[in-house]
């Protein structure tokens, strides 16, 4: 059985068999000297993004309607496990990986005007967005976010400061959420949040690159948002609704990014058992020592085991029921693996796993993120303590 073959937990499809190779086939255009190259000099993979957009990937799960292929989580986690197991890993989905489901509160909630206006542009690669959520004194605890959005007339005035956001050096639109109420003047902390899609205006908003660990190619940011204005129709949704519109799309990237993950460790996986199948130390190759194949057979089977729950939780959010406990523990369980499989492919290239030569040393790099972001194992614990087993909120 070839270990990076047909996913066993999902259906494939003739349409999502077309949809892999489709994909598999562009990817493979670029190679692991290209997204070497792109993470040594930190530069954004424009050539890639122009051919997933010109092939039309970056639509994938808007609506028809407005120039997307309508399908759902499934396509669409089967499609960044197939980018996450080329040789662009983490990086190559990070470019386009906010399209998915990050303008999904403007697919469910924003007015025609706002879906004609804003989702073909998406669409095509000509506009690209970023997501400004995380803030340097809040962390996870989003409700605690102090961007402030203050009602001038028919607009908008935004002061404040977020951390992380990516892509906001290539950005020409963000995302942005902002309090519009102050956390206690506000009955529960979730409400007086309220979401805008608008212009990053450089004139506005100072962006500032993050010196970083690993996926290179793609920038994060520290941004500082100083009296931009933003008209009143850039506004998704109600005013003091924003936190509730972003709910819908938390399942989606926590399915999105363990399908990533899996894709990342399988590559890892299988440049760990070729090179100790050919490489030779005492008389014989590595690969016929247990200590060298145990690691690597259990990070086969942890990888397997935690992509049949991407695509149990992919089946249930299609299917319109609730996933919350599936794609959190499949976010889980995934990041884990794929750390592991990377994590033992640089061991089992021994010091030449340290060189960037052989590329396993920028897959650890990239895996470590998951773990992180967009939310942390511990959040994920609480999630399932809570929500699962009834324990009492920690936090
Ligand atoms: C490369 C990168 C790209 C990112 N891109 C974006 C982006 O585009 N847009 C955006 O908005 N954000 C982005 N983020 C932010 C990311 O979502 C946050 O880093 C993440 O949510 C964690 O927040 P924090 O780093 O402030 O951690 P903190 O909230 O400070 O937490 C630190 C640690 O403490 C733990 N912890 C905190 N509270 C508890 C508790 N009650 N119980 C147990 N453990 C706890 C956490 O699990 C974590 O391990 C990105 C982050 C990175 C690293």
């Amino acid at each position: 059985m070839e270990f990076t073959g047909e996913p066993m937990g999902l259906n494939m499809t003739p349409e999502r068999r077309q949809i892999r190779d489709a994909v598999k086939g562009l990817c493979d255009r670029f190679d692991d000297s290209y997204w070497s190259e792109k993470d040594t000099k930190h530069e954004f993979p424009h050539e890639f993004h122009a051919a997933m957009a010109q092939a039309g990937w970056l639509g994938l799960t808007m609506p028809e309607a407005y120039g997307g292929a309508g399908l759902g989580v499934t396509e669409a986690a089967l499609m960044m496990q197939t980018v996450a197991n080329s040789a662009g890993a983490i990086s190559a989905c990070s470019t386009f990986h906010i399209n998915l489901f990050g303008p999904h509160p403007v697919v469910l909630y924003g007015t025609e005007e706002q879906k004609r206006r804003i989702l073909p542009p998406l669409i095509t690669g000509e506009h690209k967005v970023a997501f400004g959520v995380t803030e340097p004194d809040a962390g996870l605890d989003t409700t605690n976010i102090t961007t402030r959005a203050v009602k001038d007339g028919n607009r908008y005035i935004v002061n404040g400061q977020k951390v992380w956001t990516t892509t906001a050096q290539e950005a020409d639109k963000i995302l942005l959420l902002t309090r519009t109420t102050p956390r206690d003047k506000v009955a529960k902390r979730t409400e007086g949040l309220t979401l805008f899609y608008t212009d990053l205006d450089r004139r506005y908003i100072e962006v500032r690159a993050i010196d970083k660990l690993g996926r290179n190619a793609v920038d994060s940011n520290m941004t500082f948002y100083r009296d931009l204005p933003v008209p009143e129709e850039d506004r998704i949704g109600a005013e003091g609704d924003g936190f509730r519109l972003l709910l819908d799309s938390l399942n989606p990237e926590r399915i999105l990014i363990a399908a990533e993950c899996v894709g990342v460790g399988r590559r890892s996986l299988a440049k760990a058992a070729e090179y100790a199948r050919d490489r030779v130390v005492f008389g014989r190759p590595i690969g016929k020592n247990q200590a060298i194949q145990h690691p690597l057979a259990q990070s086969w089977m942890a990888l397997e085991a935690a992509d049949l729950m991407v695509w149990k939780a992919a089946s249930l959010y299609d299917g319109r029921e609730p996933c919350g406990a599936q794609a959190n523990a499949a976010k889980y369980l995934a990041a884990d693996a794929a750390f592991d499989a990377c994590d033992r492919a640089v061991r089992t290239h021994g010091g030449f796993g340290y060189a960037k030569e052989y590329h396993v040393e920028r897959y650890l790099r990239e895996i470590m993120l998951p773990r992180i972001a967009p939310v942390s194992r511990e959040m994920i614990m609480c999630f399932i303590a809570e929500r699962v087993l009834g324990l009492p909120k920690s936090y």
